[in-house]
This record gives C-alpha cells, structure tokens and sequence, in this order.
C-alpha cells in the first residue's frame, strides 16, 4: 500500500496540542475585542498581482515564497503568504473607509510560503494578526504594542524583547537610500546575487538578508533613525514616550526595517530568548500609504501578525497546560441501564457537560477502567437494582468519595 504523509513544511495539529491552540485563539479573541478589534474573515487565495504590489517585487516572499498558481482559466493566483495584504483589499473593496474611523479588524488562519521547512518555520503556517485604519498618530501604535503585552501577560509568556524602529516615509526615504547606496556601492561585489540586484531596485532590503556574508558587510550601515524627517522623527519620539506611559518595555533596533515593502515609519518585532533562531514571535508596523495604493482614499494604517507555530511552542514550554477531561463517565450494566444511561448523557450534554458512556456491553470492570484513564471527574454507575430502587450510584475519581442519588436529581447534582 502508498503510505501517505502530509507535504513537506505543513504539519497536523492534533490533542493535546490543540488544546494549547484554542487558548492562545481565545486569549487573542478576548483581549483584541477589549481594544475594539472585530473579526474579519478574508480568502485565501488572491489575485496574485495583490501580494506581489503590496509586499514588493524584490522581497523574499515575493520573489521565492509565493505559491502561486494558474486557475483553469488561466488567471494567476496566489495562496496569501501573508494577511495584510488581503485585509487591506477588502477594506478599499467594500468602502470601509466610509464607516466611523478607526476601523479595526482582527483575523486569524493559515499563510503559506515556499520557504525551508526547520524548527520553527514551515510552509503553511497560522498567524493571528490585527490591522487599524484611519488613524496617523502614534497613539494608536502605542495602544497595538500595548494590547500585545497584554495578550503575551494573559498567556503567561515573561522575557519576550519588544524592538521597535521608525523606517520613515517616503519624503525621508530617498535621503536614506542614498546612503545605503553610498555605504554599499564598495562592497557590492562581497554581496549575494540576490543583494546586488537589490542594490539596483531596494537597496533597503539588503538589510533583512539572511546570508551571512552580507551580515558582515552590514556592519556600520547608517542608521535609518538617523535620516528621519521632523515629522517622522516626532512621530517615533511620541510613541516611545507613550510606550514608557503605557510601561511597554522596548529597545530601539534601528537595523530592523522587516521584509515587506509597505511598511512606513513605526516598525516593531517581538522576540523570545527560548525560540532559538526563528526567534521572532509577532512583528508589524504602519503602512500609511497601503489604502491608497489599493484605490482608496489617503487612510495611515497600522497591524501586526503573531506566529502561532512559535507561539504555541512557548506556551507550551513555559506554562503547565491542563488538558481537558470528561466531567462524567457513565457506565451500565444490562440492557435497560443502558437505555437509561444514554438518556441521562443526553440530558447533561444539554447542559454543556463532556459525558462520555460505556459501550458494546463491557463488563463493568473494563468500563471503570475506562474512566479511569480517561481521567473523567466522575463516574455513575447503573444497574438493574439502581433502576429498581430509583437512584443512581456516583463516584468521584479524584477522592474516591461516593454516594447516591435519585435519577430525577442527576441533572443538578452537575453545573
Ligand atoms: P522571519 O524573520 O521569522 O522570517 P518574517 O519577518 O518573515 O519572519 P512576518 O511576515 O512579519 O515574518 O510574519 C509575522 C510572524 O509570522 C513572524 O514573526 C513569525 O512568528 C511568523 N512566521 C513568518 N513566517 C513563518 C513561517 N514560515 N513559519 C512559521 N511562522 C512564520
Ligand atoms: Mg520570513
């Protein structure tokens, strides 16, 4: 027989795991809602040209990553490498801008990327991100890094490293970029084929190269943060100040620009210590002229993404998880008992309580040591003599406390 396995890069979430997965989803849910983010559901697959106008034609993602294909009618298609791009078309889609601003969308689900499957970094992978549109001032940057250390605090994650950077606009850009042209214009030929072409179209993007060769010749580059203009370089200082207000603790990376070319002024990345080389667990910043660029009207704009590969695997580490268990196990003996015992799990389950039943008339041995290894609070137990004197017997696993109680009382002995 073809034995089967999932594709390079792609993985399968299973229990317990996914336990972990629904608190971090939950957790995200709840405290993105206490900030006003609504859900919103995107596609998956987008018009290639999307992606390929947002995120910028010399980009990693754009240039390697993308899975892109050619539907049956010939139309180019890409799975999304990223949700940004996606949530922006469907803000200027549906006229967004014309509701109250901000509007603020939360969303979660799988991205995709041609990339080299490690620990850490995979192919299809899930991201929960955030995006606020219709606000330029640093407030709400502050308020999105806030609501992040919120989230990680509610997880139980400690010793995460909050970077933040301001990688200007475009009045401030080309003063930068012809630094960095200066800077690099003798050390071209050191660099990877890649960065020398970058070096003709963007050469800011040399600065996120991942070989180590142009790491090396990295060293000294001008700082972005030192090219900023007035009204950049306020905005940046506006935010650290309302960061130390809000007790966000930070560093400034001013070689942190980020590997999507959308991204004007505040850039930030949160990192963890524990996750070894793909260390960045959430990343963002403002896209201010993203809206416009879709067909929309002027609208700054600002998100971020957290990786729940690398996420989960925190969590996972960091805190003593409790894995969910039945709260009652109902096992039977004979055939009105366990007519009588399916009754009895209905009714609870009604009530939102994990009932789980005996079954194929095992004895009630094997069925108590059922319950047993499925850890389930409680056990009751139905018989003939039970369904003759009207009452059930309980029995708590955990202290082995037993006891009775008529059928008619079953369904408030649980809440
Ligand atoms: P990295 O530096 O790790 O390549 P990135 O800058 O490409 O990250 P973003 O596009 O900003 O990542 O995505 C935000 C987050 O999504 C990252 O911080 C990371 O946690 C997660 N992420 C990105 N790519 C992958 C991947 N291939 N597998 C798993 N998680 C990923
Ligand atoms: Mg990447």
């Amino acid at each position: 027989m073809k034995k089967y396995s999932a594709l390079k890069g792609t993985q399968d979430i299973l229990p317990p795991d996914i336990h972990i997965w629904q608190k971090v989803e939950k957790v995200a849910k709840d405290v993105f809602t206490a900030y006003g983010f609504q859900e919103l559901r995107a596609p998956i697959i987008e018009s290639t040209d999307i992606f390929i106008r947002s995120i910028g034609e010399t980009t990693d993602i754009v240039e390697k990553e993308m899975y892109t294909f050619s539907d049956k009618a010939g139309r180019s298609i890409t799975l999304r490498p990223e949700g940004t791009a996606p949530i922006v078309r469907c803000y200027v889609e549906n006229h967004l801008y014309n509701l109250p601003s901000p509007q603020k969308f939360f969303y979660s689900g799988p991205m995709f990327r041609h990339e080299r499957p490690q620990a850490g970094r995979f192919r299809q992978f899930f991201q929960i991100g955030a995006e606020a549109f219709g606000i330029g001032e640093p407030k709400i940057d502050a308020e999105i890094l806030s609501m992040l250390k919120l989230f990680f605090e509610r997880l139980g994650l400690k010793g995460l490293n909050f970077q933040v950077n301001s990688i200007g606009c475009e009045k401030c850009r080309p003063d930068y970029r012809n630094a960095l042209v200066n800077f690099f214009s003798d050390r071209i030929n050191g660099l990877c084929p890649d960065c020398k072409r970058r070096f003709e179209y963007n050469p800011l993007r040399i600065l996120d190269c991942k070989v180590d060769a142009c790491i090396k010749l990295r060293e000294g580059t001008p700082r972005v943060t030192d090219f900023l203009c007035s009204e950049c370089s306020e905005h940046f200082n506006k935010l650290l100040s309302l960061l130390n207000l809000l007790n966000v603790p930070y560093v400034i990376n001013p070689d942190m620009v980020r590997g999507l070319d959308y991204y004007t002024r505040t850039t930030f990345e949160i990192t963890s210590k524990q996750l070894g080389a793909q260390n960045a667990v959430a990343a963002g910043g403002r896209y201010d002229r993203l809206v416009e660029d879709f067909g929309g009207p002027p609208t700054p704009a600002i998100g971020f993404a957290i990786g729940m590969e690398r996420i989960t695997a925190l969590v996972k580490s960091s805190c003593k998880e409790t894995i969910p268990v039945p709260e009652v196990f109902i096992a039977t003996i004979g055939e009105s008992a366990e007519k009588e015992g399916l009754v009895i799990a209905d009714k609870l389950r009604n009530k939102g309580i994990w009932v789980e039943i005996g079954y194929a008339g095992n004895s009630l041995k094997s069925q108590l040591r059922k319950a047993d290894r499925l850890s389930a609070h409680y056990v009751l137990i139905i018989g003939d003599d039970e369904i003759a004197a009207g009452k059930l017997k309980w029995k708590r696993l955990s202290d082995g406390t037993r006891g009775e109680i008529p059928f008619n009382e079953v369904y408030n002995f649980f809440n």
